[in-house]
């Protein structure tokens, strides 16, 4: 089921034989270590279901590990085997779809992939608070044009929320300097909060509406809620609408949530009346291979318009980013 999928998104990508695919944007690439996930090979499922549940009478982290070496699924796919094989074959796939990508990571992590797919890659900087980038940092890397986009802030797997005072400084300079923002807000990995350096991690910071006071400290903040804050599909359509300015990307739920429910809660959002707000994201991470599956999402989705696709893996994020042409 799962090669029929991707050889269908191949095919419609692809479009006329010969011709470039139409383009994609990728709001959610990540230039990572291949062992980000833990030592590689690591195992994702594309997607779960059901998602497995956890034995109490083992050890918490050795029970949470094991999703990863032995995946509780049909269709595992298999982390990059090092650093050089992950951005290849993320590289790779990046030309195969026509895909121009905000990639997120540590800004030399991120320089090494730019340099190697200087028109495909956006610069982003990835941290959290362990990894945290000073303010000076961020300035000076922007001044170089090292960055286009500040995120994906990993906060949540901090059990920091956005209103905390310490990441004021940040939405403060966002604004300032008018550059995008993408902010984690939704799943971990199943079970994350038992996940060895994930304790901290906690879903109620889903929660899209917890950034309602930063947005309206902040009304010129260009902000996009990564995940599109799933499961919580009815706040994230409160936030959309209270917040006009604010998008969401796809990133992960299209690969590893069931696809029924991928479905559901994109289609919630569409009907909703914010489908000019969904761009496309696939969070590849250390798995190149879940990028065909996550565009496959999309265009396998029956109730989106051939128009509707199209916004999602490339219009909206255009116009989000002022990319030059860009349809408003
Ligand atoms: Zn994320």
């Amino acid at each position: 089921m799962l090669r029929i999928l991707i050889a269908i998104a191949a095919l419609s990508s692809a479009g006329i034989a010969g011709a470039a695919p139409a383009p994609i944007i990728d709001m959610h690439l990540h230039a990572l270590q291949a062992a980000d996930q833990g030592p590689p090979p690591v195992a994702v499922c594309a997607p779960y279901g059901p998602f497995p549940s956890r034995d109490t009478r083992l050890e918490a982290a050795t029970s949470a590990m094991a999703f990863f070496k032995q995946p509780p699924c049909a269709h595992p796919i298999w982390s990059a085997k090092d650093d050089d094989d992950l951005r290849q074959r993320s590289l790779a796939m990046l030309d195969c779809y026509n895909i121009t990508a905000v990639t997120s990571g540590s800004p030399e992590m991120v320089a090494r992939w730019q340099k190697a797919a200087p028109d495909r890659i956006i610069p982003g900087v990835g941290f959290g608070m362990g990894d945290l980038i000073p303010v000076a940092r961020l300035r000076e890397l922007h001044a170089r044009g090292q960055l286009q986009v500040i995120g994906e802030l990993a906060f949540q797997y901090d059990g920091v929320g956005p209103d905390d005072p310490r990441l004021e400084p940040y939405w403060a300079l966002a604004e300032e300097l008018d550059v995008p923002v993408a902010i984690h807000m939704g799943p971990g990995p199943p079970g994350a909060p038992y996940v060895p350096g994930l304790a901290a991690y906690r879903m109620a910071l889903s929660n899209p509406l917890l950034l309602e006071n930063v947005l309206v400290r902040h009304p010129k903040l260009r902000l996009y809620v990564m995940h599109a804050g799933w499961p919580m599909a009815d706040t994230m359509v409160a936030l959309l609408y209270a917040h006009p300015q604010v998008y969401v990307d796809t990133g992960v739920i299209d690969y590893v949530l069931p696809r029924a429910e991928f479905h559901r809660h994109l289609q919630r959002l569409v009907e909703a009346g914010f489908g000019r707000r969904i761009m496309f994201g696939s969070d590849q991470m250390v798995w190149p291979d879940a990028i065909p599956v996550a565009i496959a999402a999309i265009e396998m989705a029956p109730f989106l318009s051939a128009a509707q696709k199209r916004d999602i893996l490339h219009d909206n994020a255009a116009r989000f980013l002022r990319l030059p042409g860009a349809l408003e």
